[in-house]
């Protein structure tokens, strides 16, 4: 039984596949990840023993350019979700038109069980293990769930310790300080921000009053609950794995986000409490699930009663799912659109890297806003033009240009 994520991901390929009309032989290469690295690797532990530790890196595909794709630190990392989601990042990154290919990698860890020094050396000795497959020109990381600017700026510094001279663009989501972009840490959220801005914009609906309930307040769903609620929506609903938080007037997300750096969202007071299940059947606008993948399945499809789903976490829904919110009338903007504002940045962050020229705030941000934008009207235009869900058309556009790139290559030798 393959892990859900790849599943969910293979389906949604084979059907794009389908759609294209893609013979068997292209379907073979893209099926599969180009490269996998697994490395099992010792860390001393302030204990005094020593702990082994299995990461991977996985570059499904580089047709289109270096292979991009975020790290995360969490106990269910396996070699399957590393493959699916290598395999999103991949079409994200053609959906938006990024020059990059698509990879991921992990490491099976608990990183809030390790002291801050235990994750610093497991950090480096991890990016030395991948150092093999990484580089500014090759793979360049990025920070996921579990991981943060910090231990970028851990894995550029080991880098650049074996060059022996500062090797900047070998990771983005770095801090400002050591070639970080301005903008990069609310990349992802404010990319949400952008599509439900363009979606209110084509579909006729005012942003201000409406209603927003969101799975998941780490980077993703806090930062985009916070904007969101700066644009005048009124954020019902958030959760994090301790449970959720309500309030049908609108809830006051600053006290939140100042309240969850010390402790679990349910430990709030003030507000009423719910379930994650219930978070995800509100009756609101937009439901964004911002958390793990698989949360949306055949199960629970069917409790769903917002008008829009905006995928801020990779592969939340499945195929189940898809085909039963299809029916109900439900609309989903696909992750590989709607959560692409985190590797835009990156890519940004990386154009500055390599060019030494450090650009403002503003600029980036305006950026961001253009290319999802733009991504935004062409999958919506494609669904339009083919009576397709959002989902399909993305994967079709995403799946094309790379299949394009893979033709016009041709096969070495
Ligand atoms: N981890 C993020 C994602 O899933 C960002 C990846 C990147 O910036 O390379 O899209």
């Amino acid at each position: 039984m393959k892990n859900d994520a790849l599943s969910t991901a293979l389906s949604q390929f084979d059907d794009a596949a389908d759609r294209l009309h893609l013979d068997d032989d292209v379907r073979g290469v893209l099926r599969v990840s180009k490269r996998e690295l697994s490395v099992n690797f010792p860390v001393n532990m302030d204990d005094g023993s020593i702990q082994v530790f299995c990461g991977y890196r996985v570059q499904h595909n580089i047709a289109r350019g270096p292979a991009k794709g975020g790290l995360r630190y969490s106990p269910h990392v396996s070699l399957d979700e590393m493959r699916a989601l290598a395999m999103w990042m991949t079409w994200k990154a053609a959906v938006v038109k990024l020059p990059f290919g698509g990879a991921k990698g992990g490491v099976m860890v608990d990183p809030r069980a390790l002291s801050a020094a235990e994750l610093e050396d497991l950090t480096r000795r991890y990016a030395t293990e991948i150092s093999i497959i990484i580089g500014q020109s090759e793979d360049i990381p990025a920070p996921d769930m579990g991981t943060n600017p910090q231990i970028m700026a851990w894995i550029m510094d080991t880098i650049s310790m074996h060059k022996g001279h500062t090797v900047t663009g070998v990771v983005t989501g770095k801090p400002v300080a050591v070639g970080g972009t301005l903008g990069r840490v609310e990349a992802t959220g404010r990319g949400v921000l952008f599509v439900i801005e363009e979606l209110c914009k084509q579909e006729s609906i005012n942003l201000e009053g409406s209603t927003v309930a969101i799975q998941g307040f780490g980077n993703v769903g806090s930062v985009a609950a916070n904007l969101l609620r700066r644009a005048g929506a009124r954020v019902v609903a958030v959760s994090d794995r301790s449970g959720g938080v309500y309030d049908g007037g609108g809830l006051d997300v600053d006290s939140l986000v100042e309240h969850r750096k010390a402790k679990p969202l349910v430990e709030c007071s003030g507000v009423d409490k719910i379930t994650n299940a219930e978070v995800l059947g509100l009756p609101v606008d937009f439901l964004i699930p911002a958390a793990l993948e698989g949360q949306i399945t055949s199960q629970n499809a069917g409790d769903v009663r917002a008008r829009f789903i905006v995928e801020g976490a990779n592969g939340p829904t499945t195929p189940g799912a898809d085909r039963i919110l299809e029916e109900r009338g439900v609309t989903i903007v696909p992750d590989i659109l709607a959560n692409a504002g985190g590797v835009i940045v990156s890519y940004f962050e990386w154009v500055q890297d390599l060019q030494f020229y450090f650009w403002e705030e503003d600029e980036v941000n305006d950026r961001l806003r253009k290319v999802i934008t733009r991504a935004y009207r062409e999958v919506a235009a494609a669904a339009e033009r083919d009576g397709v869900t959002m989902r399909q058309a993305a994967m079709a556009l995403g799946v094309g240009r790379v299949v394009e790139a893979t033709l016009i290559r041709g096969i070495y030798p």
